[in-house]
């Protein structure tokens, strides 16, 4: 199967998340138009595939209030060579289209306390009628909303908490976001990369709106174009040649980690295995802490949104 994480030209966004570069930014009715062009390349060239394809869109900015993102997310879902197709989303569209999705749609939903209601939000999430983890990153001034968040959500669904950028967790801070997530301790620290073994470049890929091919979102290297074919040849296991990877997109590939087996059947919308099960049969996984390294950048080549 080979993964892609597809990240079109879209970088706008509703919200203004003061954490965020793309917070409010609009995209010109031309930006849009090759946006959709673009995804719409996309979206023919994966079902023209024979190759089983899991699918994950990243975009810099919200897709789903774009109609062109939901009809995608509908359509692959129905593909029967694509296994899952999932978002990155606030979560500030409408979700009754959802309904049309196959059950292999997914979304990965932030929560952005400063950008809605928290009962509009928890609405919203509770009624989704296809497989989503909910998230927030770990600013100081979210715990409080964190921690409600995690009482009233549906004990199945997983909540998880990504370390906010360029911040230092006490052990004692640590523990109160580990409370909520035990998982928190992959996101802590970046984990040192450099050599190891990554599934990227090899069974997954990141697309880019005109079809270029990197193997993540981090390393600039190119290694063909989706479109005229030239990414294939290119694709092989290769170690990681970053000194560090700090976001769960990326080193939940590090063949080190192991996360395949933690998030096993939810790798792209971040589900692990254990929330699949009943609460009362579930074992939670407990992470083991990353080492903590003292580069925090992952040579990512732009700065990304807080998802
Ligand atoms: S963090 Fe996400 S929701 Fe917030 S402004 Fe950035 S892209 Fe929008
Ligand atoms: S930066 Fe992360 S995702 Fe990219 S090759 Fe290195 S470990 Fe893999």
């Amino acid at each position: 199967m080979l993964t892609i994480l597809y990240r079109g030209p879209l970088a706008s966004c509703d919200y203004d998340c003061a954490y965020c570069p793309f917070a409010k930014r609009r995209d010109t009715p031309e930006q849009l138009r090759a946006d959709r062009a673009a995804l719409e390349r996309f979206t023919a060239w994966a079902a023209a595939q024979d190759e089983e394809l899991s699918i994950l869109f990243t975009p810099w900015g919200e897709g789903l209030v774009r109609s062109w993102y939901r009809r995608a997310l509908v359509e692959l879902s129905w593909l029967p060579h694509v296994a899952k197709v999932a978002i990155q989303t606030n979560l500030s569209c409408r979700t009754e289209w959802l309904a049309e999705a196959s059950e292999r749609a997914a979304l990965w939903v932030t929560y952005h306390p400063t950008q809605v209601p928290y009962e509009r939000f928890l609405a919203k999430v509770r009624s989704l009628p296809v497989r989503h983890s909910v998230g927030i990153v770990g600013d100081p001034a979210h715990l409080p909303h964190a921690r409600r968040l995690r009482a009233d959500l549906p004990p199945e669904t997983y909540l998880w908490v990504n370390a906010e950028e360029g911040r230092l967790y006490t052990d004692d801070e640590a523990a109160e976001w580990t409370a909520i997530d035990p998982l928190f301790p992959y996101s802590r620290f970046p984990h040192a990369s450099a050599g190891l073994p990554c599934r990227t470049g090899d069974t997954v890929i990141s697309v880019y709106g005109d079809g270029t091919v990197r193997r993540c979102h981090f390393i600039p290297e190119v290694l063909g174009n989706l479109y005229d074919g030239s990414y294939r040849a290119a694709r092989r296991p290769r170690p990681c040649p970053a000194t560090a990877c700090d976001c769960h997109i990326g080193y939940v590939h590090l063949e080190s980690l192991g996360l395949y087996d933690v998030f096993a059947g939810g790798i792209l919308e971040r589900i692990p295995h254990a929330w699949g099960t009943p609460p009362a049969a579930r074992s939670h996984p407990t992470a083991t802490p990353a080492p903590q390294h003292p580069c925090s950048s992952s040579g990512e080549p732009a700065p990304g949104p807080l998802r």
